[in-house]
């Protein structure tokens, strides 16, 4: 099967690498082509190629439609965020089941010509969640969460002690990432799922926040972190069982 994987770290232990240049319709995007067991492994730099590229001006759109040009039926991306609850600590993995959006400016959509509305009730593939939650224990043994609302917010600032308070409230994790690259997945009819690494309490919950803080435990976490999308591929079949592609069928008025 072919497998995309999105993140801003490096993934070590992915065997005879390639590197393409893709021109899509939205941009070009550089994609890192390998094998793992049997798959074929597709990976991007969410941040571009000198990782660099803020949040809130990454090219979601190029980077999902040169996943779909490569063939890949399923997504991993890996998400550095903030912990919204005591019980969440930082170098703790959450693998989200749901989001709420608080993104302000961001091109969410493929079709902006026709009447496509996509259904969001179950947003992440379960199959792959479960595949990558198994494998997060299996490796990690504790501080892995099976559950987690994410919520996405504009950036690049961090968020406020009052807003930290409200999204508290509602949500378990924040970050800037996964929105609208989840949603222009799913309307591509690809599985995606997110493996978090919590980087720090968000502000109010931890005295000071610095951005190099949240750099420091990613680094730190980033081996735990490739062995765990190692064995998540390694350990996926070559059939997909969930109806993740059956969603874009009625989405359209
Ligand atoms: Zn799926």
């Amino acid at each position: 099967m072919r497998i995309g994987l999105i993140s801003g770290h490096q993934i070590g232990e992915l065997k005879k690498t390639q590197i393409i240049e893709i021109e899509t319709e939205y941009g070009k995007v550089f994609v890192t082509a390998s094998k793992l067991a049997k798959h074929e492994v597709f990976s991007i730099g969410r941040h571009g190629r000198e990782s660099n590229i803020p949040p809130h001006k990454i090219n979601y759109k190029a980077n999902i439609q040169a996943l779909v040009d490569c063939g890949v039926k399923r997504i991993i991306a890996l998400n550095t965020v903030g912990s919204l609850k005591n019980s969440i600590k930082p170098g703790d993995i959450v693998v989200p089941h749901d989001f709420i959006d608080f993104t302000k400016n961001r091109s969410y959509t493929f079709y902006d010509d026709r009447r496509f509305h996509i259904d969001m009730s179950n947003p992440f593939c379960p199959e792959l969640r479960n595949l990558i939650y198994e494998n997060a224990k299996k490796i990690k043994k504790t501080g892995v969460h099976d559950k987690g609302v994410y919520l996405v917010t504009e950036g690049p600032r961090l968020e406020t002690i009052s807003e930290i308070r409200m999204f508290s409230n509602f949500s378990d994790i924040v970050g800037m990432t996964l929105i609208p690259e989840l949603v222009l997945a799913r309307e591509k009819g690809l599985c995606y799922a997110s493996l978090c690494i919590v980087s720090n309490m968000a502000a109010g919950l931890q005295s000071v926040l610095k951005a190099g803080d949240i750099i420091k435990i990613s680094k730190e976490e980033g081996d735990v972190v490739s062995k765990i999308i190692i064995s998540t591929i390694e350990s996926m079949g070559s059939r997909i069982k969930c109806s993740c592609r059956d969603v874009i069928k009625g989405a359209e008025i």
